[in-house]
C-alpha cells in the first residue's frame, strides 16, 4: 500500500473524486487504484465558510513498486504497518486465572484482550451491567436517591459509558494499541468512521450496546463477569498479592491482579494505602462546565450556524493567566447535556455526555485549571481526594444537593442568579441557581473569570453574560498514582495498576490459566 498524506477536498465531495485527487498525486489513472482507505480526515476551517477535509489515505495501486519509486516525496511513502502485537507469552503457568477489578475501558479491554488470548479472566466490579445501571442512572437524574454502586460513575463500561464517548487521545500510539481499541469498539458495533476521523465520538446512546457486545464476547471465550461484586481487600504474602476478598466476607486466591478501578474508587484507594501499595500525590485539574448555544459555537468554528455534513462543532481553548496557573476547556461536548455525575451521598461532582447524533441545543465543555500537591493539605497520597471532597462538598451545599448554576455575569460579580437569559439550560438531573464562588477557591474563580474574557476574543460570545457555568468539574484524571514498575507491577507483585503508560515497555504476561 501507498500512503498519500495532505490530500485536501471540499468537505461537500465524493468517494470517486477522493479517488480521483488520489490518482492524481500517484500519476496513474483512477482506474489502477483498487482499493483506498481513508486512515485519517481531518478537517481544515481556516477559509471558513469554505471549509475542506485533509485526508492521508492508504492506497492500493497496481505496479505499486514501480509507481512508488516515481511519486515519492514527503507526502507519498510505503504506508508502515502498525500492527498491535499481542505480548509474547511468559515461562511461568498461572494456577489462577487473571483477575480485573473494575469494567470500566480499561477493565473491559484487558478483560477481551485476555479473553481472546485464552486467559479466561474474571472480572469483578462493584455496579451492575449496563442494562440495570442505565435504569438507576435515570431515576437519579429525575430525582431518585443515588445508588452508591451504580452510577455516573461505576458499573459495566465505568465512567465513560454515560459520556460523549469522545475517543481523541493525547498518548501517542506507538505499538498500535491505540488504533486496535479503536478497531475493537468497530467489531463490537461502533460506526468505522471512528477509525479515521480526526476526533471520532461514539455517544452515550451507542456506548452501552458497544459495552454490552464487548461482555458478550468476553464470556463466549470463557470469561467471567460478576456485577455487584466488590473487592473490599487485597491479601498479601511476603510482596505478593495472594488474594482478594469480596462483598466484606468472600475471599479468593489471585495472583495476578489487574486494578482497573479508574480514578473515583476512593474507598478502594483507601484500603489500598492501608495495604502499603505505594501510591503518590499528583496533580490534577478542577474548574466548572460552561453552557453556550451550539449555533453560537458553529457560527465561530464553521462560519454558519448550521452545517448538515459536519454536524455540531468542537472547540478547544487554552490560556496562561496572570495568576500562574493554566485555565483550559476540557472533555468538549457538542450539542450535548451537563450530567450529575456523583458518586459519593452529600458530594456533587459534575461532567458532561451527548448522544450520537449531537443534536442537544447546547454545545458544553469543562473549564478547568490545574491543581498541584502544593494546593492540598498534608502529605498523604490521598490528600488530593481530600481537595476533591471539600469542593464536591460545597458544591452540594450550593445548590441544595442539585447541580448549582451561576450565569457568567453573576460569577463575576459574586452573586447568585435569578434567572437564565438566552442560554436554555440543559442538564440531567435537577439544577437550581447557587453562587458558584463559594465552591471554588477564590484563585481558581480569577483564572477562570481570565480565561472566559480572553477565550471571548477566540469564540465570539464564550463570555457572554448569560453563559451558563455549573459546579463542580472534579474528575477530570485521578487525584493520585499507583506507581509501577517496569514490569508494570505495583509495589506489590502480581498486582498491576491499568493507566496511562507510564513504564516504557510492554511486560511479558505468564501463560494462559488451564482448568
Ligand atoms: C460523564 C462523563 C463523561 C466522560 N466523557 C468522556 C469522553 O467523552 N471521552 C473520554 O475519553 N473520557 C470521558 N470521560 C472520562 C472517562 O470516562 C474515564 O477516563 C474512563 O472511564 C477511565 O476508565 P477506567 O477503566 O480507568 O476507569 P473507570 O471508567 O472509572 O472504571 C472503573 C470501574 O471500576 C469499578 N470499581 C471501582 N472500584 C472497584 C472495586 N473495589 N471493586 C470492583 N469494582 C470496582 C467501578 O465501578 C468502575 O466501573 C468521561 C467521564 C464521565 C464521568
Amino acid at each position: 500500500m501507498i500512503r498519500i498524506r495532505q490530500l485536501k477536498l471540499p468537505v461537500e465531495h465524493s468517494r470517486e473524486e477522493l479517488t480521483k485527487k488520489a490518482a492524481k498525486a500517484l500519476r496513474v489513472k483512477p482506474e489502477d487504484i483498487s482499493r483506498i482507505h481513508i486512515e485519517r480526515q481531518s478537517l481544515d476551517a481556516r477559509k471558513k465558510p469554505e471549509l475542506f477535509y485533509t485526508y492521508t489515505v492508504d492506497v492500493e495501486v497496481k505496479h505499486e513498486t514501480q509507481v512508488l519509486k516515481r511519486a515519492a516525496g514527503p507526502q507519498i511513502l510505503k504506508a508502515p504497518e502498525e500492527r498491535y502485537q499481542f505480548p509474547q507469552m511468559g515461562e511461568e503457568t498461572l494456577s489462577h486465572r487473571p483477575v480485573i477489578v473494575g469494567m470500566g475501558p480499561a477493565g473491559l479491554f484487558c478483560g477481551l484482550m485476555l479473553a481472546r488470548a485464552g486467559f479466561k479472566p474474571l472480572i469483578l466490579e462493584r455496579g451492575g451491567p449496563v442494562e440495570e445501571r442505565r435504569v438507576k442512572v435515570e431515576r437519579f437524574w429525575a430525582g431518585g436517591g443515588l445508588d452508591l454502586k451504580s452510577n455516573v460513575q461505576f458499573g459495566e463500561g465505568g465512567a465513560g459509558t454515560f459520556s460523549d464517548g469522545k475517543l481523541n487521545t493525547l498518548v501517542k500510539d506507538v505499538t498500535g494499541r491505540n488504533r486496535k481499541v479503536m478497531e475493537l469498539l468497530v467489531e463490537a458495533g461502533a460506526d468505522s468512521e471512528i477509525l479515521y476521523q480526526q476526533k471520532p465520538h461514539i455517544g452515550t446512546d451507542r456506548l452501552s450496546q458497544v459495552v454490552a457486545c464487548i461482555r458478550e464476547e468476553i464470556l463466549a471465550l470463557g470469561g467471567e463477569v460478576r456485577f455487584n461484586t466488590q473487592v473490599t481487600d487485597f491479601i498479601m504474602e511476603q510482596g505478593r498479592i495472594t488474594g482478594l476478598v469480596a462483598g466484606g466476607t468472600e475471599q479468593m486466591e489471585a495472583e495476578a491482579v489487574v486494578l482497573a478501578v479508574g480514578h473515583s474508587a476512593r474507598d478502594t484507594f483507601e484500603t489500598l494505602l492501608a495495604r502499603n501499595i505505594w501510591m503518590e500525590q499528583k496533580a490534577f485539574a478542577v474548574g466548572l462546565r460552561i453552557q453556550h448555544p451550539q449555533t453560537m459555537i458553529n457560527k465561530s468554528q464553521y462560519g454558519r450556524e448550521e452545517h448538515p455534513l459536519l454536524g455540531a462543532a468542537s472547540y478547544k481553548v487554552t490560556h496562561q493567566a496572570s495568576t500562574g496557573r493554566g485555565v483550559y476547556s476540557f472533555c468538549m461536548c457538542p450539542g450535548g447535556y451537563v450530567v450529575n455525575a456523583s458518586s459519593e451521598d452529600g458530594r456533587l461532582a459534575v461532567n458532561g455526555m451527548s448522544n450520537h447524533a449531537r443534536d442537544g441545543e447546547n454545545a458544553n465543555s469543562a473549564l478547568i485549571v490545574t491543581v498541584t500537591p502544593e494546593d492540598f493539605v498534608g502529605d498523604s497520597p490521598l490528600a488530593g481526594i481530600a481537595f476533591q471532597r471539600r469542593l464536591e462538598e460545597l458544591a452540594f451545599k450550593a445548590g441544595g444537593g442539585r447541580i448549582p448554576v451561576q450565569l457568567f455575569c453573576d460569577f463575576k460579580e459574586n452573586r447568585e442568579s435569578r434567572q437564565p437569559g438566552d442560554v436554555n439550560p440543559q442538564f440531567k438531573g435537577g439544577w437550581q441557581f447557587g453562587n458558584l464562588r463559594e465552591v471554588l477557591p477564590e484563585e481558581l474563580s480569577r483564572t477562570l473569570i481570565e480565561g472566559v474574557e480572553r477565550f471571548d476574543r477566540m469564540i465570539p460570545g464564550f463570555g457572554r453574560p448569560d453563559a451558563l457555568l455549573a459546579g463542580v468539574e472534579s474528575r477530570t484524571s485521578s487525584p493520585l498514582r499507583i506507581v509501577r514498575g517496569e514490569s508494570l507491577e505495583s509495589s506489590v507483585k502480581g498486582c498491576i495498576p491499568a493507566a496511562r503508560a507510564r513504564a516504557t515497555r510492554e511486560a511479558s504476561p505468564p501463560r494462559p490459566w488451564t482448568d
